[in-house]
């Protein structure tokens, strides 16, 4: 959960999800449906069906070790040596972008702590400090000095255990480092989605591919659009092209905003006033009528939630 997500963000996610599998055995068991839901709101959802998959894997093993750990889906370099060293207390150092930061400070790195050079330095100072017989609370230290003492901006020197080695205490470039290669511009793209009703009132919703962006989460019917395309006819012929429906739309209902990794978005939410035909699963893995009040039983991505308020503000 800590991949990406400050820990205050993460912590009411922690909390639910452990209630409702407190074990390994209880999350391997669980359908992805149900681990997904209790992700809901996090983003990133990837990370939850690779938690899931581990976790049924590991079930398996009568006495998991780190070598079980390998091969994993969503088992890369960070969360090997974060789990290897709190859970078996291999000296294993994590890097991340609090350790990152530290230690660029520590060292006066001249280059970015993400470049392959400064990842480089970074990792093999790292593996030589890393104390055999403590290395996971080494780890949770380093972790725990970059988010509350060398903080991103006006770092608590005075407070640090570190401070009579770190380099740039030691010049007064504190504020230099860590060097940040420049971002990428984010593009934005539109999107559209529609509410479609049937008589009887229920509501239909689709799930995504099994893979790909907010891979098997619910969604209101729609896709991307394409540049310059209008909302409105880019709504009907993105909801065609997903579930097979002929619609007419009306005036746009809902505008969401939503920021992902990679792009922005705007997405224009319609309500469908005609359709034509029967939902059949195009480039969705699967589709249901629900009732207004099933809706949240779903996991919806974050940029739908504004569409689910607006149904249950209707329906009041
Ligand atoms: S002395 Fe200051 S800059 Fe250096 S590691 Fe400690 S908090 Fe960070």
């Amino acid at each position: 959960m800590l991949q990406q997500t400050r820990v205050d963000q993460a912590l009411p996610y922690y909390d639910r999800f452990m209630k409702r599998f407190p074990s390994l055995c209880a999350l391997a068991e669980a359908g992805l449906d149900d681990v997904l839901k209790h992700w809901e709101g996090l983003g990133y959802y990837r990370r939850a069906r690779f938690l899931h998959e581990t976790a049924k894997r590991l079930a398996e093993v009568n006495d998991p070790s780190l070598e079980h750990l390998d091969g994993c889906p969503g088992i890369g370099p960070y969360t090997r040596a974060a789990i290897g060293s709190i859970v078996w207390g291999a000296a294993l150092p994590v890097v991340d972008g609090n350790v990152n930061r530290v230690m660029a400070r520590m060292l006066a790195l001249p280059v970015a702590p993400v470049s392959t050079e400064g990842r480089r330095a970074v990792l093999e100072q790292l593996e030589k400090w890393i104390p055999a017989e403590a290395a996971g609370d080494w780890n949770q230290g380093i972790m725990e000095l970059g988010a509350t003492v060398c903080t991103p901006a006006a770092p608590k020197c005075g407070a640090c255990p570190w401070s009579a080695w770190c380099k740039a205490r030691a010049e007064g470039t504190q504020d230099r480092f860590p060097i940040v290669p420049p971002k990428p511009e984010r593009p934005h793209k539109h999107g559209a989605a529609a509410v479609i009703r049937r008589k009887d009132g229920r509501v239909l919703v689709a799930q995504r591919p099994d893979g790909g962006l907010l891979a098997n989460l619910w969604e209101f019917p729609g896709g991307l659009l394409e540049p310059g395309e209008d909302f409105s006819a880019g709504c009907a012929r993105a909801v065609e092209a997903q579930v097979g429906l002929a619609i007419e739309t009306s005036e746009e209902w809902v505008q969401v905003r939503h920021a992902f990794s990679h792009f922005s978005l705007t997405l224009h939410v319609f309500c469908a006033t005609k359709v034509i035909g029967r939902p059949r699963a195009r480039l969705c893995q699967a589709w249901k009528w629900l009732p207004e009040g099933e809706l949240r039983t779903l996991a919806f991505p974050r940029a739908h939630w504004p569409v689910l308020e607006k149904i249950e503000q209707a329906a009041k």
